[in-house]
Parts: C-alpha cells; sequence; structure tokens
C-alpha cells in the first residue's frame, strides 16, 4: 500500500520554497530581457487559471511586452512586465497541481496546457495544471493578488530573534502544532506540507508538538534546522532538476513520502499520521512525542 500511496501522491505534492527558488533562477537565465509575441489562452482551462485584475485584457497587456525580470516571493513566481504602459506583475501560484515549462515551439504540447507565452527567440513559457487550482494574476499591484499582502516573511531571511517572535502568538488553543504553524504562510512564506515534515525530522521535534511545550533550545533547533533543509533542498533541487522546471524532484528527501523506509539517521520505519495530500511523516524515535491515534 505504501508503495501506491506514494506513486499516486508524488505528483500531487506543492511545489515550496526550495522548487519554485530553482524555477525561478532559470527562468532569470532563459526569459529575462525576452519579449513575448503572442499569449494562447487553451480552453477549457486556460479561463478558469487566468486572472487578468487589470481588466484590461490578459493577452492584449502581455503581447509585446518585456520580460524585465523574475522573482519569488513564497509560494509565487513573479514576472515583472514592462509594458508601453504602466508596469505590470505576473504572478503565478501553481498550488497543487500546475507547473511552468519551458519548450521549443515545436515540442508537442502536453495535455492539460492552459496558457502558452511566445517568446520573441521562439521559446515557449507554457503553464500546465492537471486540476486547474492553480492561478496566473496580471496586476498593476502585487498587494491587489489575493494571499499576497498576508504573507510572512522569507524563511531564509528572518532572523532567529523574529522567529521566535512570531511563534509566540500562536497558542495551543488555537491549534498551535508546530507542523501546522510551519506552514502557514502567514508565519513565514513558502513551506508546505513536504518540507515541514522534512524540517521538523531535521530538528527531531515532532510534528504535533504544541508551539507552548517548544523550549527556547528546541525552537533555536527548529530555526536552524529550516534554514539547512531549505537552503540544502534548493541544492539538491537545482541539481537534480537542471533545466526542466516541470520536473520536482525529491528523491533526497528524509521522511516525506518515505512511510515505513528505514530512519536514514536511526533505521526506525518511518511513520505515517493522515491521508492525500494531509500527510504527515516522520521518525517515531528521532522525533519522540508520545502516541497519536492513527499511527501506522
Ligand atoms: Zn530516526
Amino acid at each position: 500500500m505504501g508503495e501506491v500511496r506514494r506513486g499516486c501522491l508524488y505528483n500531487q505534492t506543492m511545489p515550496e520554497l526550495p522548487e519554485l527558488e530553482v524555477v525561478c533562477e532559470v527562468l532569470q537565465r532563459r526569459v529575462v530581457g525576452r519579449r513575448i509575441e503572442g499569449v494562447q489562452i487553451l480552453p477549457p482551462g486556460g479561463p478558469i487559471v487566468v486572472r487578468d485584475l487589470t481588466h484590461q485584457g490578459f493577452a492584449a497587456v502581455l503581447t509585446g511586452a518585456l520580460i524585465r525580470s523574475v522573482s519569488r516571493r513564497g509560494k509565487f513566481l513573479i514576472f515583472h512586465i514592462q509594458t508601453d504602459g504602466p508596469p505590470v506583475y505576473l504572478a503565478v501560484n501553481p498550488k497543487l497541481t500546475g507547473r511552468l515549462q519551458l519548450a521549443g515551439p515545436t515540442a508537442k504540447r502536453r495535455a492539460k496546457t492552459h496558457v502558452v507565452f511566445q517568446l520573441e527567440n521562439g521559446q515557449q513559457v507554457r503553464y500546465i495544471d492537471q486540476k486547474q487550482m492553480g492561478q496566473l494574476y496580471l496586476v498593476h499591484d502585487l498587494q491587489t493578488v489575493p494571499g499576497y499582502a498576508e504573507m510572512g516573511p522569507e524563511p531564509l531571511e528572518i532572523s532567529l530573534e523574529d522567529f521566535r517572535d512570531r511563534l509566540r502568538p500562536y497558542r495551543a488553543a488555537g491549534g498551535g502544532e508546530i507542523k501546522e504553524v510551519l506552514t502557514r504562510g502567514e508565519f513565514v512564506a513558502g513551506i508546505g506540507n513536504a518540507y515541514a515534515d522534512e524540517i521538523l525530522w531535521e530538528a527531531r521535534l515532532h510534528p504535533y508538538r504544541k508551539r507552548t511545550q517548544l523550549s527556547t533550545g528546541d525552537v533555536e533547533r527548529l530555526y536552524t534546522a529550516m534554514r539547512v533543509t531549505l537552503l540544502g533542498a534548493v541544492d539538491k533541487v537545482r541539481a537534480a532538476m537542471g533545466e526542466n522546471i516541470d520536473e520536482k524532484p525529491r528523491d533526497f528527501f528524509a521522511v516525506h513520502m518515505k512511510t515505513g523506509d528505514p530512519c536514514p539517521r536511526c533505521g526506525t520505519p518511518i511513520s505515517l499520521v493522515g491521508a492525500d495530500q494531509r500527510i504527515t511523516n516522520f521518525c517515531r524515535t528521532c522525533q519522540p512525542g508520545g502516541l497519536i491515534k492513527g499511527i501506522r
């Protein structure tokens, strides 16, 4: 059962900070300074994923415009676009099922390709989304993108002091389980279900420990683990992904999606709690924290 689960869920996990950071690097190399010659929105999924908050026409605004730069913020990829009029931003939030792809003009178009940006050098940036869960927002002001203004700081930019201060308001009464807090975009931006498991394993903290039960040392270890895990993952993703930005290499994970495999640190079979997109994997030896219903 573990194998089946892993196989079917592999492609349904959300890209998080490390993957999007590397996608951003590749796009900076490959598309910055290029002009967009044409935009194709492909029904039936296209109109669902495209959100034109400029109300001037998604394709109309972008056609002929220049990609000035590409950046990442949380789980958004931001294309900074120079037009004849005021500058615009294309904010891509791929969510669970969206992917960007770089392709030559003759490369076979994959199923569920919903938007195609034709660049002046013949290259195409394609947006693929199996379930039309992601969004491509076209805006004049990034703060108008839903969920953007509420985002917390970047986990690789926050100081230990700020991390500690931001953690403090999360009380057990409102949930306050440490994994749940880590994945909240308003706490820090860019960590999702998969990397939260990896970070907590690195920190040797049980995912269901309450924030209020963490000692000063625990919080410091969590902060360090967050940095070490994310920075290490960026390097590993960069090495594995190459220019194939539609891929999401995660073979290097220690615990997430590794149910039943030996813990890389102590050899205990990795435990699983939950189902579908909210699964939690951890090592019950390295991350002690009491018995929890539902552990397999
Ligand atoms: Zn272990």
